[in-house]
């Protein structure tokens, strides 16, 4: 630790008020609960910034067996990019900027900490954009949705980001600095949801798109059977949409008591469908939308200036937080063809324990939408709020039903990892973990096996326990 304080100066920091802060991410964990089973407070952050910088600090690490946890945007809520081992957290928000832009190759070259709008912001004005991004995009960093999932607004029409990645510059958990392609070994796609786990990616070369023009619809539908087959027909149609977003009535309804949505869409599930591209691609969509859902009563077309105004919110769906104090729920790796199904299964749940759920989503391939399945309640009430932790398995164990998985794994959802991969891909993993980090330094206690505490069969059981007082007592952590 006296090594790093010398060799970065302000730039590392031990002071316990200022590691508390990266003793959290965006989930409201109370520490009553994680401090008796994790080492959650690392022993000192270090912010470098370049991969030199990066190397030094793994060498260090790997000497000793230091833990070392990758931190970028911490937009994520699995405690992905929290220590559960103390150790050295390494906040990667210093290594940022656009290093290149290739126009004839149609890629551009970035450091791992920059965020995606930042980036958009940079290739806008050159008449360049991003082929896809996260909705959380103004927080969250290249480097963090490579190392998680990787789909968003914009994947449905250009895949996965590993599809659009064609090189990465990764530090091993030795110092080892590498490039790694699609053929070198090992091959990028390794650090692909890796979560951090087998070393720190410092540079990415990614693909782009040319700025084209834009055309946004938003329907409204009574019920979601009729919302599933207006979904089909845009995601069938021959020209694909960049972004589908749905949400059901029940966010409808809270965005609208919070002054967000039109009034109208309150008793209703909407579709935002946007697209891209050349006029004469954006007129024929106009005329396909017309000509699907124009003469349908029982379907709401709003004036573009609304949908277009969702659009704009897009990064903003979290407002609902604002109904809050906190909320908790789970985001399900659903089929696209089981969602009314799943919708319907929330329904009875939301009724059978007085929660209000609250849904909402994106399509983000033609057979997948990852969706976001929320309810408020309030950490500070803490006997409450664990019964409410209950709930977050109940809505899993629907979208489990219903062929849908958790869509990412951290900590939280270690106990899923059955579900979420097959044994044998598992198994691969732990392979590839143990190849490239035999010492476990690199974000130990996650992705790969369950803690303790939360092995599938004892977490099923506890929180079967914690359900059924909930449904008996009728306490929820909001009240
Ligand atoms: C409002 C909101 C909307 C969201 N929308 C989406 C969405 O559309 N799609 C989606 O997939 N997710 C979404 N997320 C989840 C999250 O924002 C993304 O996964 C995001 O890409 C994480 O980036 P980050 O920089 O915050 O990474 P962090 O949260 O800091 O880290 C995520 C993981 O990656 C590791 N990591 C981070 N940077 C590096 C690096 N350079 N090298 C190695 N490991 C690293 C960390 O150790 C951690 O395990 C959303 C979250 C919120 C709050």
């Amino acid at each position: 630790m006296e090594k790093l304080k010398q060799q970065f100066g302000v730039r590392a920091t031990d002071s316990l008020f200022e590691c508390g802060f990266y003793s959290r991410d965006m989930a409201p964990v109370p520490s009553l609960l994680v401090d008796p089973l994790f080492n959650t407070r690392p022993d000192i952050v270090v912010r470098p910034v370049d991969a030199v910088e990066t190397a030094g600090i793994l060498k260090t690490a790997f000497a000793d067996n230091i833990p070392i946890t990758p931190r970028a945007g911490a937009s994520t809520v699995y405690f992905n990019s929290v220590p559960v081992k103390g150790g050295i957290v390494i906040d990667l928000n210093l290594i940022a900027g656009i290093e290149d832009i290739d126009e004839a190759a149609m890629t551009v070259t970035v450091r791992a900490g920059t965020t995606w709008l930042e980036l958009e912001k940079y290739l806008n004005p050159l008449g360049f954009a991003l082929k896809s991004f996260p909705s959380s995009a103004p927080a969250a960093s290249i480097g963090g949705w490579f190392s998680m999932m990787g789909y968003g607004i914009g994947s449905i029409k250009y895949g996965s980001l590993l599809s659009q990645v064609q090189s990465i510059e990764v530090i091993l958990p030795t110092g080892e600095c590498r490039w790694l392609t699609n053929d070198t070994k090992p091959p990028l796609a390794w650090f692909a949801a890796s979560e951090g786990t087998l070393g720190i990616i410092t540079r990415l070369t990614l693909e782009i798109r040319r700025l084209s023009s834009m055309k946004h619809f938003l329907l409204a539908f009574t019920d979601v059977g009729e919302m599933r087959r207006a979904l089909e027909s845009i995601i069938n149609a021959p020209v694909v949409p960049y972004n589908l977003h749905f949400a059901d009535k029940r966010y409808a309804l809270a965005m609208q008591s919070l002054g967000f949505s039109p009034s109208d869409t309150a008793s209703s599930c909407t579709l935002g469908i946007d697209y891209e591209g050349s006029r004469a691609e954006l007129d024929i969509v106009q005329n396909m939308i017309i000509r699907l859902f124009g003469d349908d009563r029982t379907i709401r077309l709003f004036p573009e200036e609304e949908a277009r105004r969702e659009w704009t919110g897009k990064f903003n769906a979290l407002r609902l937080k604002r109904g809050g104090p906190s909320v908790l729920g789970g985001e399900i790796w659903l089929p696209v063809k089981t969602l009314p199904g799943y919708l319907a299964d929330i329904k009875k749940k939301a009724d059978c324990y007085g929660l209000d759920l609250i849904s909402y989503g994106h399509v983000v391939t033609r057979e997948r939408a990852a969706v976001m399945t929320l309810f408020y309640t309030n950490e500070t009430r803490i006997g409450s709020y664990i019964l409410d932790l209950a709930m977050v398995k109940k809505i899993h164990d629907v979208g489990y039903r219903h062929g849908g998985w958790p869509y990412g794994v951290g900590l939280w959802n270690t106990p899923y990892l059955g579900r979420i991969f097959t044994l044998p891909y598992l198994n691969e993993l732990r392979l590839r973990k143990q190849m490239l980090d035999g010492r476990g330094i690199m974000n130990p206690g996650k992705l790969y096996r369950a803690p303790f505490f939360l092995n599938p069969v004892s977490f099923a059981v506890g929180m079967g326990t914690l359900a059924a007082v909930r449904r008996i007592t009728g306490r929820s952590g909001r009240r």
